[in-house]
C-alpha cells in the first residue's frame, strides 16, 4: 500500500501539576512505540530537579541565552511561568510536523494561546484531577514538601485550572486507564481526519476511484 507523508498533527496537553499529565503522555507514547509520536523537549531557565537530564527533560538555559533566543525568534511559543522562562523550539516542532510526526507540547495555558494563533489546527487537551482533595493527596505523595509549599502548589494549580475552558478537550483523570483511552481516541480521531487521510492514501483513493494515472 502506498502511503505519502501527510503533515503530522499538533497537540497541546496542559494540566496543573499533580493531574497525571506526564504519566498519561508517557503511557500513550509507550503504546505507540513506532516513532510516530514525539513530545517536544522544551527549554527553560529553571534549575534542573534531581534526576532531570539536560536535553531529555528540558534544555536548561541561562536567562540571557533564553532572552537572546526570544529576540532571534527561535521559539514557537514561550512564556514566563512562576518566574522562569519556558519555550518550545520552532525548528524542532516544524521539522517534526513536516516529517509527519504527531507532536505533543506539554506547555501552560499562556503558551497554548500563542500556538492556537499560528496553528489553528492544533488540538488542545486539558487534564484535571477529580477533586482538590485528590490533587492535594497526589502532591503530598510526591515528596517531602512543606505545608507552605503544598499550599503554594495548590494555589498555582487552581490558577492554571481556571483556563480549562480555552481547550478543545477536558479529561478528568480519575481512572488512569479511562483517561489514557480517551487521550488515545482524541489523537486517533485527529489522525484520521480527511485532509490527512487524503494525502496519506492518495494512491489508494486513486485506485479505488478508478483514476487512470
Ligand atoms: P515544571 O517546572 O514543573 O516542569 O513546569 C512548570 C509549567 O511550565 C508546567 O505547567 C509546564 O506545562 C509548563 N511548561 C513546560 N514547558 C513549557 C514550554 O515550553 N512552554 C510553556 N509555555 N510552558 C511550558
Amino acid at each position: 500500500m502506498t502511503a505519502s507523508t501527510a503533515p503530522g498533527n499538533l497537540f497541546i496537553v496542559a494540566a496543573p501539576s499533580g493531574a497525571g499529565k506526564s504519566s498519561l503522555i508517557k503511557a500513550l507514547l509507550d503504546k505507540y512505540a513506532d516513532d510516530s509520536m514525539q513530545v517536544s523537549v522544551s527549554s527553560t531557565t529553571r534549575a534542573p530537579r534531581p534526576g532531570e537530564v539536560d536535553g531529555v527533560h528540558y534544555h536548561f538555559l541561562k536567562v540571557d541565552e533564553f532572552e537572546q533566543r526570544i529576540a532571534a525568534g527561535e521559539f514557537y511559543e514561550w512564556a514566563k511561568v512562576f518566574d522562569n522562562y519556558y519555550g518550545t523550539s520552532r525548528k524542532v516542532v516544524e521539522s517534526l510536523l513536516a516529517e509527519g510526526k504527531d507532536v505533543f507540547l506539554d506547555i501552560d495555558w499562556q503558551g497554548a494561546q500563542q500556538v492556537r494563533e499560528h496553528y489553528p489546527d492544533v488540538r488542545s487537551i486539558f487534564i484535571v484531577p477529580p477533586s482538590l482533595a485528590i490533587l492535594e493527596q497526589r502532591l503530598r505523595a510526591r515528596g517531602q514538601d512543606s505545608e507552605e509549599v503544598i499550599a503554594k502548589r495548590m494555589a498555582k494549580a487552581q490558577a492554571e485550572m481556571s483556563h480549562y475552558h480555552e481547550f478543545d478537550y477536558l479529561l478528568v483523570n480519575d481512572d488512569f486507564n479511562d483517561s489514557l483511552n480517551a487521550l488515545e481516541h482524541i489523537v486517533m480521531a485527529q489522525r484520521h481526519k480527511m485532509p490527512h487521510q487524503q494525502v496519506r492514501y492518495s494512491q489508494v483513493l486513486k485506485e479505488l476511484l478508478g483514476s487512470s494515472d
